[in-house]
């Protein structure tokens, strides 16, 4: 079987397509045929050598994908009530599942806590062997590959936007970073919800692709008044404000918040701001949220919604995989920023 491999260096020259024996699962394991794959910020930090994914080389990439149930090992529990040829998506993170909290459902504070192709061996391969608990049911009606694209970044834009951020209908929300993975489906995620939406974008060329997907007030966050921009568009301050870019933005969106109101950061690819706006935080009353990635709870939201046709992901299929040019050359686009919602492929 074809497996995407990190081989000699933490670089995108030193991927390549192994050729690999397929997984014989372990007691309590299912093996999955995968289908197809969606990229995310995380495999550009493993690239890259980042010290908060430390992976040992060789190292198998990727956080998301979804296949069919192929082989199910000994062990798996009578709780387990897929069955071979059923349509799975892989957890991307899991905690130790028995602590208080991933059975009150806040998996991601667990302390053993850990991300496929992130922190453990990731899952961009033919087949993949992993626990039962990991693999959640995918609605027949779902394509692969737009359901790998919910299963990570979907599931942190409704875990920002639902359960941290509180988000209701008629709320007026600013998405920062609308044309990238959680951005988008965020944006598409508050459109279901009946949410005023607003997003930021960065270069000019991508608001093309953006309004085709989303009929949304944009504004590029590359000009230097784009706060403002955003205000006089929106008439009002904001109930929330959900921050894919993070840092260096901070002390510039919450000034747009009205008083009460809440920001949800969940990425930092800016950098860290050098101020920080306290006195907009205490004095109006803010709330601020920090999010890293979801829970089993979202990415069956997110199914549910694409499911139902209210939200339609962005997804460019950058493959075949014949070779590992095309795949290199996505990690390329997306260090670049030259992208708009997600890049994936299909395994064929
Ligand atoms: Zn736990």
């Amino acid at each position: 079987m074809r497996t995407v491999l990190l081989a000699n260096g933490k670089n995108i020259d030193s991927l390549i397509l192994d050729e690999q024996a397929v997984p014989i699962p372990s007691r309590g394991e299912v093996r999955v045929r995968m289908k197809a794959h969606t990229l995310n910020h995380i495999d550009l930090w493993v690239l890259s050598g980042s010290p908060a994914y430390s992976v040992t080389l060789p190292h198998v990439m990727g956080s998301e994908g979804v296949g069919v149930v192929d082989f199910i090992g000994e062990g798996v529990g009578p709780d387990f009530s897929l069955k071979v040829g059923d349509s799975v998506a892989l957890s991307p993170g899991q905690g130790c599942l028995v602590c208080e909290l991933c059975r009150s459902g806040s998996e991601s504070l667990c302390p053993s806590y850990r991300v496929l192709g992130g922190h453990l061996p990731g899952v961009f391969s033919e087949y993949v062997s992993l626990p039962a608990t990991r693999l959640l049911p995918v609605p027949p009606s779902v394509s692969p590959l737009l359901a790998s694209a919910v299963t990570l970044a979907g599931a942190t834009a409704h875990q920002g936007l639902v359960i941290r951020g509180g988000a209701q209908a008629g709320e007026r929300w600013l998405v920062v970073g609308a044309s990238g993975g959680v951005g988008h489906l965020a944006c598409l995620l508050g459109l279901a919800l009946k949410l005023e939406v607003y997003g930021t974008y960065g270069p000019e060329k991508k608001k093309t692709v953006l309004a085709r997907s989303m009929d949304i007030p944009l504004v590029s966050h590359e000009s230097q008044d784009w706060p403002e921009t955003v205000m006089r568009l929106s008439g009002k301050p904001f109930d929330g404000v959900l921050d894919t870019v993070g840092g260096a933005t901070i002390p510039r969106i919450l000034p747009l918040l009205r008083k009460g109101g809440r920001a949800v950061v969940v990425g930092e690819t800016t950098g860290s701001p050098t101020q920080f706006p306290t006195r907009e935080l205490f004095g109006r009353q803010l709330s601020l949220h920090g999010v890293y990635l979801a829970h089993r709870s979202d990415i069956l939201a997110m199914l549910n919604w694409v499911s139902h046709g209210d939200i339609r992901p962005i997804v460019t299929d950058v493959g075949p995989l014949t070779s590992i040019a095309p795949l290199q050359n996505a990690y390329r686009r997306m260090s670049e920023r030259d992208f708009v919602g997600k890049l994936g492929f299909v395994w064929q």
